[in-house]
């Protein structure tokens, strides 16, 4: 922006001024709520998002990288270009609230599989305050120049929407943001907000598949005297993390974890090969390239070391890369949040989750039940004051 919302009286009196009407965003949350998308399936959403958008007089691009929509507020000349996001896919999840608004949704995913649809990561809510923000901004356009890129993205639930719009042109059709900001609903009292004001926030997660290939064994005709590539493989995950830990330290955050192990067929006692699903999760660049390489030698070597006749294979997949915060960016947002909201502010914790946002927002002693964390069944937001909370145009301070 050309000049900063440096004090919170000021901002407070531009959101007075400008406030959208609320009920026209909780009622897109509760019908979103109540028909959510799986990823990458995210079309009548997409369609609820474009016609605010319409309605609030921004010209909408659609269907990038699936169903991706953009917008653009260029107000004035200068200011700074930034982005917002907000993302427009549920989970397979069933819903197990009592909610007068709980989904009851199932889909046939992309896959050709028949699942339980909810927004229990609270996309839906993310997306209720990204409309009423662009309300805000549209409404306040007299108080800020800059120009605003307001995005929704598909897919977030595979980590794939966001470089599915830009491999799809999303900036042949707007401009390159100077920042970008994101905000998600978490599992913490409603009306409080936390933010890290700079450095890592969410961790990098790559997926790595693996297979160890037993027999057939040579010069034998029995397959039983092979080495099993089930007990090895199952003795290889059980040390990962330990040999890991070992070689780069306790304190490098690095963690692992098998998701999935598939071996043998039935009515066949001879087991050809185990598949493994890893999660590597890191937070920095050069501990990640170790930890993968690590993986695989240990991997390597300890087929050879059991006589395996070929040597593993790895397929390696980045599922999320590394969220961090640039104190340029972080530092003012946390300024003002410390004015505007005092005690209600928190400083978030790192976490190792890349998608799990659970710990992120502090939840308060006064709190008597827990709250369901995201992802959970039971997850259900107060909309009101959560909707509120995360409409409001904290960029105006940049
Ligand atoms: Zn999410």
């Amino acid at each position: 922006m050309s000049h900063s919302i440096a004090d919170s009286t000021l901002l407070q009196s531009i959101v007075d001024a400008h406030q959208p009407d609320f009920s026209l965003y909780t009622g897109f949350y509760r019908d979103v709520h109540q028909h959510p998308e799986i990823s990458a399936m995210e079309e009548d959403t997409a369609k609820k998002v474009v016609a605010h958008l319409e309605r609030l007089g921004y010209t909408v691009h659609t269907g990038i990288g699936g169903h991706g929509v953009v917008v653009v507020l260029q107000n004035g000349n200068g200011g700074k270009k930034i982005l917002m996001r907000a993302e427009l896919d549920a989970l397979p999840i069933q819903e197990q609230t009592n909610l007068p608004y709980r989904s009851q949704r199932r889909m046939i995913d992309r896959y050709g599989n028949e699942r339980p649809v909810m927004h229990a990561c609270g996309h839906d809510m993310n997306m209720a305050a990204l409309l009423a923000a662009a309300d805000l901004l549209k409404s306040a356009s007299a108080k800020w120049t800059g120009t605003i890129l307001i995005l929704f993205q598909p897919d977030e639930g595979e980590t794939s929407g966001a470089r599915d719009m830009v491999d799809d042109g999303l900036y042949d059709r707007v401009p390159v943001p100077d920042l970008m900001l994101g905000q998600h609903v978490v599992p913490a009292r409603a009306g409080t907000v936390a933010i890290k004001p700079s450095g890592s926030v969410l961790v990098a997660a790559d997926s790595m598949r693996v297979r160890v290939t037993g027999g057939p064994c040579e010069n034998t005709v029995n397959p039983q005297i092979c080495v099993d590539p089930i007990p090895l493989s199952m003795q290889i995950v059980s040390e990962l993390q330990d040999a890991v830990t070992k070689e780069i330290g306790p304190d490098q955050d690095a963690t692992l974890a098998c998701w999935g192990f598939w071996a043998g067929e039935p009515g066949n006692d001879h087991v050809a090969y185990a598949d493994m699903l890893l999660d590597i999760k890191t937070v920095k660049p050069e501990i990640r390239r170790r930890v993968i390489d690590l993986i695989k030698e240990k991997f390597q070597n300890d087929c050879r070391a059991a006589g395996m006749p070929r040597d593993p294979e790895f397929n390696i997949t980045v599922r999320a890369p590394l969220t961090s915060n640039h104190d340029d960016v972080g530092g003012p947002i946390a300024h003002v949040f410390r004015a505007y909201f005092g005690e209600k502010m928190t400083e978030m914790a790192f976490t190792r989750a890349c998608e799990d946002f659970s710990v992120l927002g502090e939840v308060h002693d006064d709190v008597a039940e827990p709250i369901p964390t995201n992802h959970s069944p039971f997850f259900a937001p107060e909309v009101d004051l959560t909707l509120k909370t995360g409409t409001m145009p904290w960029h105006l301070q940049l």
